[in-house]
């Protein structure tokens, strides 16, 4: 027996399987993990498929050192994604691999935790008799003892009465007293969380509607749901009966959230109703939890499985459901290397393992809603909130006109009163700004100048220390390398000493409102305030137990989070993502003000909703005011047509990296002219091509390295992705001190 194996090597990627010989007596199946020689060394690989004979001189052929499991870590419909993905993003199948794994796993760098445990061979009486006779070791007649009082006890715990027992409990042992196990327990993250909303609602009639059309798929395995449902309208209850069907069915399902700061309350649901059957599977666990969450959706013992995008390679065996909640965020796409979309990897292991895939959203991505309208999945809509419940009502102030009646501060007027009603009726409130620190930028009031970063072409974000003194420990930070740096006394182009602070954080936000408010609790959601494993779970625990009354954050604070006690909403700079130069900007402006206006009055009490902006006029705004999907998908649909955006079109490109300007600038021509020679031998290919250019991307220089872009407009199709292939390629050819990559409509094009 002979067997492919792919040879897993950090930092080189062998595309091409490897031909082992499989030693009588070795178990193995495609997907089994395995230690093989490579070279002088021993390397791990996985096998992709077992051969009764081999295409070359089997006397060449070496041998599988030994399985590191007893049972193939990748399932063989994840053997296949892996094989699709890879031929889909054009790179070494060792690398898509990777993602169906634990990166802990590789390497085993991690073991299974065990529990020692001593239990007396003989009988209570025997033990205790053998203690007195035991005069030269008081360590072994303090063990007897223990064991004649209670026996089984773990060594941790004999441990606690005598000091390093390890050699007197062998010894105990050897002279059969004793027996000594080692058992196997695994580390379950989130036993602390919560559980709220145990009981099974009452369906409304929506809800009911909708499970009506999701219920026969899901006994089918097949079905594709794009479920449109306002803030509040109870999606989660339709995921939760979905999940209980496919329970009773026998298969299991993966649930994604856009973040990890939304799995604690996804958690507390899914426990509540379903018990430990419910695995955590995201980033920020320990590297034993997620090892052992691992190996629990892998044996089968937790078969609801909630996480982050990664989640979606969760070996999850008789896969029957995929939701992914807040479709629409960009989070479901990882730029890491490979680079894939969350919500497509779904699709296809749907399709494959043959399972319902439920895509679920307020405000749904342009380009699915686009899909469903076409008929490609079937649209669900749930319009109306739970149990009657209005929509909140939503003011638009005009911050120009609070400049021009002398308000200078970052609250309007009118979002200080509500404020202070809403914490005068003893409610919470949730206020966005989408940045932060403390200050967004330093600048001479003289000359101009800005303070920038010496290694990103990005002016610097003034932070201040928690509990410090904005006055004195200022200090200013990058956001994109994270350098920091004092802020300058004079400005160093002109050397005035008028160094202005400019733009509100959150940190800032924060400090407003203690001013204001001085007996109230707040709380920050922000990246600074969030490291750590428990970091989010902590500050959404303060805020929901009601000791924190204002909850201050970023966009992270905008998702998909329930707290029934919230009935003010406050957006403070509306036009933050409105001013991106990026053709989502409009979507992603919507959808955050949408979703973040969702989070008020989602309780007994009916919400408001007071959304600052410098530009009132702006359609964006106004649609957002009014929650109004269907209009803001119908007016930016019909923009992206005229426009050539996607979905229409695809936007990519090859980004080109360099320490020296020139040799960036040089290698950007140089590649140019090498694909327009290839285009010009391929007109199919040509034909495709509405846009190329060359140029230095918004930010010229980041983290020490001179940017350049070669920028793509192209028509869709088959030929198209044969023309990417191409690019992949031609990117990824080595150069001498010049790095490239090529990005297929990447999330951010900065
Ligand atoms: P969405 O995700 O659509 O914004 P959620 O699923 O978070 O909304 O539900 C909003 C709130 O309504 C939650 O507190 C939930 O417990 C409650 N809820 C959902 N369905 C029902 C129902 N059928 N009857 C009463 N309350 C419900
Ligand atoms: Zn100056
Ligand atoms: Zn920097």
């Amino acid at each position: 027996m002979y067997c492919q194996v792919i040879v897993d090597i950090a930092h080189e990627n062998v595309a091409k399987p490897f031909t082992y010989a499989v030693p009588a007596g070795m178990d193995l199946a495609p997907g089994t993990r395995v230690a093989v020689p490579f070279g002088p060394r021993e390397k791990e690989g996985v096998v992709l498929a077992l051969t009764e004979s081999a295409d070359f001189d089997p006397k060449k052929i070496r041998q599988v050192s030994r399985a590191l499991e007893d049972y193939p870590a990748i399932l063989p419909p994840l053997l296949d994604l892996a094989r699709e993905m890879a031929d889909r993003a054009h790179c070494p199948l060792a690398e898509t691999l990777r993602l169906m794994l634990p990166a802990e796993m590789r390497g085993g760098r991690v073991r299974a935790k065990t529990v020692e445990t001593a239990e007396l061979a003989v009988s209570r009486g025997e033990a205790a008799e053998a203690a007195l006779q035991e005069k030269r070791s008081p360590k072994r007649r303090r063990i007897l003892e223990l064991l004649a009082e209670e026996s089984p006890r773990t060594v941790a715990d004999i441990g606690r009465e005598v000091r390093e027992p390890r050699e007197a409990l062998r010894a105990l042992r050897d002279r059969g007293l004793i027996r000594l196990t080692e058992e196997e327990t695994l580390r379950t993250p989130g036993a602390e969380i919560r559980l709220d909303n145990s009981q099974w609602h009452a369906l409304t009639a929506e809800q009911q509607e909708v499970l009506e059309e999701i219920l026969p798929a899901l006994e089918r395995g097949d079905g594709r749901f794009l479920l449109h449902g306002v803030t509040g309208s109870g999606k989660t209850e339709v995921f939760l009966n979905a999940v209980r069907r496919t329970l009773e069915n026998g298969k299991s399902a993966i649930i994604l959230v856009p973040e990890i700061a939304l799995t604690p309350q996804m958690v507390s649901w899914f426990r509540a109703r379903f018990g430990p059957v419910a695995a955590v599977l995201h980033s920020r666990l320990s590297a034993g939890e997620r090892y052992d969450e691992w190996r629990r959706i892998r044996r089968g013992e937790a078969r609801v499985v909630i996480g982050a995008r990664s989640a979606v390679f969760a070996p999850a065996e008789h896969l029957g459901l995929i939701v992914v909640d807040e479709e629409h965020e960009s989070t479901y796409f990882s730029d890491h290397h490979p680079r894939y979309d969350a919500r497509e990897v779904a699709e296809s292991r749907c399709g494959r393992e043959g399972a319902s895939l439920i895509l679920a959203s307020a405000t749904p991505s342009i380009l699915s809603f686009a899909r469903a309208r076409r008929g490609d999945c079937m649209l669900l809509e749930m319009p109306r909130r739970v149990a009657d419940r209005p929509m909140p009502e939503v003011a638009v102030v005009d911050m120009r006109q609070e400049l021009e009646s002398g308000n200078r501060s970052v609250l309007s007027r009118e979002l200080v009163r509500e404020l202070s009603e809403c914490l005068g009726r003893g409610e919470q409130a949730m206020l966005l700004i989408n940045r932060r620190g403390y200050h967004s930028f330093v600048s001479c009031r003289m000359c101009g100048y800005v303070v920038k970063c010496s290694d990103c072409d990005v002016s610097m974000t003034c932070h201040v220390p928690e509990d410090g003194d904005p006055g004195k420990n200022a200090r200013l930070r990058c956001h994109y390398c994270g350098r920091s740096a004092p802020i300058p006394e004079r400005c160093p182009e002109c050397g005035s000493p008028y160094i202005r602070y400019f733009g509100a954080g959150t940190q800032k936000v924060e400090a407003e409102i203690r001013r204001l408010f001085p007996e109230t609790v707040t709380a920050r959601m922000d990246i600074d305030t969030t490291g750590g494993k428990d970091g989010h779970a902590r500050i959404l625990e303060e805020f929901r137990s009601g000791r924190a009354r204002v909850l201050i954050g970023t966009q992270m604070i905008a998702k998909g989070l329930d707290f029934p006690q919230v009935t003010l909403v406050g957006v403070i700079a509306a036009d933050l993502t409105l001013n991106l130069p990026d053709y989502r900007s409009r979507e992603r402006t919507f959808q955050l003000l949408t979703q973040v206006a969702g989070r008020a009055g989602r309780g007994k009490r009916p919400g408001k909703v007071v959304i600052q902006t410098y530009r009132p006029e702006d359609p964006v705004i106004a649609l957002a005011a009014r929650q109004d999907y269907r209009a803001f998908f119908e007016a930016e649909f019909q923009r992206r047509r005229i426009s050539l955006y996607p979905p229409f079109t695809i936007l990519a490109r090859v980004l080109i990296e360099s320490p020296g300007e020139a040799e960036a600038e040089q290698a950007a021509q140089e590649m140019e002219r090498r694909i327009r020679e290839t285009l010009a031998d391929r007109p199919e290919w040509r034909k495709k091509v509405l846009l190329m250019s060359t140029e230095a991307p918004g930010i010229r220089f980041l983290r020490g390295m001179n940017r350049r872009q070669i920028l793509f407009k192209l028509l869709t199709g088959k030929d198209t992705e044969d023309f990417c292939g191409y690019l992949t390629e031609e990117a990824e050819t080595p150069r001498d001190g010049v790095q490239a990559c090529f990005e297929y409509n990447p999330v951010s094009m900065i």
